[in-house]
């Protein structure tokens, strides 16, 4: 099999409330790879927010000339070229993104070429993962952040996680106390600083929540401050989580040795595809740190579905009914993996029609 052409574009999506209130859209850049043999891969990045996309397609369509004629089943070996490239530009941030959207579409057509979902091609340790809601930004009323919150629960979520973005950290443990109390016993939660803190307020906001029995804390300094991250873990009582604006192996690596969280957090979409976010996972393994992939469940739910240490799929309910076929349906909280081959993911008819940008 060769591979003969790739369309590379960009799909603007808006969002609805209460999502909205934060982030009025998000962007995919699609990368749709074509082979002599017929056979198509659909490969994405989500660009969370949609800033920066324009540079993400064009890195991408740099990258996706390096593929042409090339046979698409030798993944690890294209994943390398790619890789490899730019030696002056590091495979980070843009970079990272670009040549996920590459990978992930290899990955397709290696699954749909065996005829199995990839979870299954990689050894499945489950076929059903759980998930976890999330959402609560800042921006949010309470009566927003209580409503989705109980919307997850009646999916049967029992774990959601909300923002912790006021400047005021009495006004965050308010908000995560009033929603805890509105999910009772049967839920429990999570908190995301985003990076938005240093090291002493990130430290004093965890402490003011340290009695909540939270499941993590969440990204609680700058991502490019490994350092950072490590100090507050020492600090504090909550387990920490990162890794959703980390890119590579190495990076993960270092998160371990400096034992900067006990959940890892890689975003196929951004730590360059599934082919480096499944090494970030079995290096996790082999550490006993669990693996809990950030976002796109619809693509990630397959890395969770085939390492022993994942715990649970990131669920954010803005993907709008008329954008993919083969959509994972929640039931009772839970994800299954399908029989549909590859990641089972495919952009309806109308998809490119209503969202692709000029
Ligand atoms: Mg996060």
């Amino acid at each position: 099999m060769k591979i003969t052409a790739i369309d590379t574009f960009t799909l603007r999506v808006p969002t609805a409330k209460p999502i909205a209130l934060d982030l009025p859209e998000h962007r995919l850049v699609v990368t749709r790879i074509h082979t002599d043999a017929g056979s198509e891969g659909l490969g994405y990045s989500l660009v969370f927010g949609g800033s920066g996309s324009e540079a993400v397609e064009a890195y991408a369509r740099r990258l996706a000339e390096l593929l042409i004629s090339e046979d698409p089943l030798l993944v690890g070996r294209l994943w390398d070229k790619m890789y490899r490239a730019d030696r002056g530009i590091r495979r980070v941030g843009i970079a990272g993104y670009a040549l996920s959207a590459l990978d992930i579409g290899l990955w397709d057509l290696a699954g749909k070429a065996a005829n199995l979902p990839l979870a299954k091609l990689w050894g499945a340790t489950t076929d059903r993962v759980d998930a976890y809601g999330s959402g609560g930004w800042g921006s949010y009323s309470l009566d927003d952040l209580i409503g989705e919150a109980k919307k997850y629960a009646a999916a049967g979520c029992h774990y959601y996680k909300m923002k912790v973005h006021d400047p005021d950290p009495r006004v965050n443990r308010q908000r995560v106390e009033a929603v805890r109390k509105a999910l009772g016993d049967g839920v429990r939660m999570m908190v995301d600083v985003n990076q938005k803190l240093d090291v002493q307020s990130s430290i004093r906001q965890a402490q003011l929540l340290e009695d909540l029995d939270l499941v993590w804390y969440e990204e609680p300094a700058l991502a490019d401050d490994l350092a950072a991250c490590a100090e507050v873990a020492r600090a504090i009582r909550i387990p920490v989580a990162t890794g959703e604006n980390n890119y590579t192996r190495f990076e993960f690596r270092e998160l371990i040795e400096r034992r900067a969280a006990r959940y890892l957090m890689p975003d196929v979409c951004r730590a360059n595809g599934y082919t480096e976010t499944m090494r970030i996972g079995q290096l996790a393994a082999a550490h006993q740190v669990a693996l809990s992939p950030h976002v796109v469940h619809e693509l990630s739910l397959h890395v969770a579905a085939a390492l022993p240490n994942s715990f649970l799929v990131e669920w954010i309910d803005w993907v709008p009914a008329d954008l993919f076929e083969g959509m994972p349906k929640c039931e009772a909280g839970a994800f299954r993996i399908t029989d549909r081959p590859g990641h089972g993911i495919a952009l309806t008819a109308d998809a490119e029609k209503k969202y692709k940008m000029a």
